[in-house]
């Protein structure tokens, strides 16, 4: 990324073991994530060329002396921070904000390459090598999947609980997708673009709101007897998006915010009267990964759906623009 709208594919230096507990992957598939576009528009400053992409899966080529848990020849599903996964903060679920936290994983996995720091703590290894049409499944469990899926239980998705979610991106509609599989009774999608639509029933949605701002929060209300959802997703990140999630739930409900946060601040006293619960950040997505592995493996969900464009590595910037303008949700790369 060498700022707006300037994406270019490089040759790079070929990553190499630095520390002990260093992996290192051959990247087979790669994605374009939401918050790639925030740099990619400028709404997010690019001082120098930055190797991009934090979700990736991929075959350990090589690792350093301290590995254990994983070895050359697996297949293996890594999250966005590395993350030591035995500290205090790791043991508690909040792996995002592991007391050795890295972003090294965070940046590069747009490549054939990869250098994934901690590595025991990272990556996950699949049961064995997984058939070629579960790899995107199982690429989407290492942000989108995770990162939908922790909204859900931030915002206590279970059973007979009505689920609004705001943000019909790839992470909203996997949002949608946990909160189904979670057990919410109804699920209602707030999307005004068919084909998310459509990707959003099939994951379980039950009702569709199209009206967005105030207008999106009376539709929610008309639908829950006027008392608003008791779980919101909100996977936008803007303050239009964050008050329609907080407007959205009932009196002690609770909102999962994920959308990377742009610009929001939050009214005190409207918050204070709200009764609302506020949990989010960052996904800790390592935290869900071997349960979601096991979902993918079993073929009991198939969040890959959320690709519908898949192009060569080299072609990433035709990526971005897809990404870009909406024409596509999400977009893979075969490096
Ligand atoms: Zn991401
Ligand atoms: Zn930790």
């Amino acid at each position: 990324m060498y700022g707006k709208d300037d994406v270019r594919v490089e040759e790079r230096e070929r990553p190499a073991i630095v520390e002990p507990t260093d992996a290192i992957l051959r990247v087979t598939a790669s994605c374009i994530c939401g918050s790639d576009l925030w740099p990619y528009r400028g709404l997010d400053a690019t001082a120098q060329p930055t190797p991009m992409g934090h979700e990736y899966v991929g075959v350990v080529e090589e690792v350093g002396a301290d590995v254990r848990s994983v070895k050359v020849g697996d297949f293996v599903v890594g999250s966005f921070f590395a993350s030591d996964n035995t500290c205090e903060i790791c043991a508690s679920g909040y792996q995002t904000h592991c007391v050795q936290r890295q972003p090294g994983a965070a940046s590069g996995g747009q490549s054939e390459y990869l250098r994934v720091p901690l590595a025991d703590g990272t990556l996950v290894a699949t049961p064995g090598m997984p058939d070629a049409d579960l790899v995107p499944s199982l690429l989407a469990a290492s942000d989108v999947l995770g990162t939908g899926w922790f909204a859900a239980v931030a915002a206590e998705a279970g059973p007979g609980k009505t689920v609004a979610v705001v943000g019909d991106g790839a992470v909203g509609l996997l949002g949608v997708l946990a909160a189904k599989q979670l057990g919410a009774e109804r699920i209602i999608a707030m999307s005004r673009h068919a084909d998310r639509q459509q990707l959003a029933r099939e994951f379980g949605a039950t009702d569709i709101v199209t009206e967005r701002g105030d207008e999106g929060v009376t539709r929610i209300k008309e639908l829950t007897g006027g008392l608003g959802a008791h779980s919101t997703i909100e996977a936008v990140g803007t303050q239009e998006a964050m008050m329609q999630a907080i407007r959205a739930t009932r009196a002690g409900g609770h909102v999962g915010y994920v959308g990377v946060s742009h610009d929001v601040s939050l009214p005190g006293l409207e918050l204070f009267f709200s009764g609302v619960h506020l949990h989010g950040g960052p996904a800790p997505v390592r935290r869900f990964l071997p349960e979601l592995i096991e979902l993918i493996w079993n073929r009991t969900i198939d969040p890959g759906k959320v690709f519908d464009l898949t192009l060569p590595l080299e072609e990433a910037a035709e990526g971005y623009r897809a990404m870009d303008s909406r024409r596509a949700i999400k977009v893979l790369l075969q490096p």
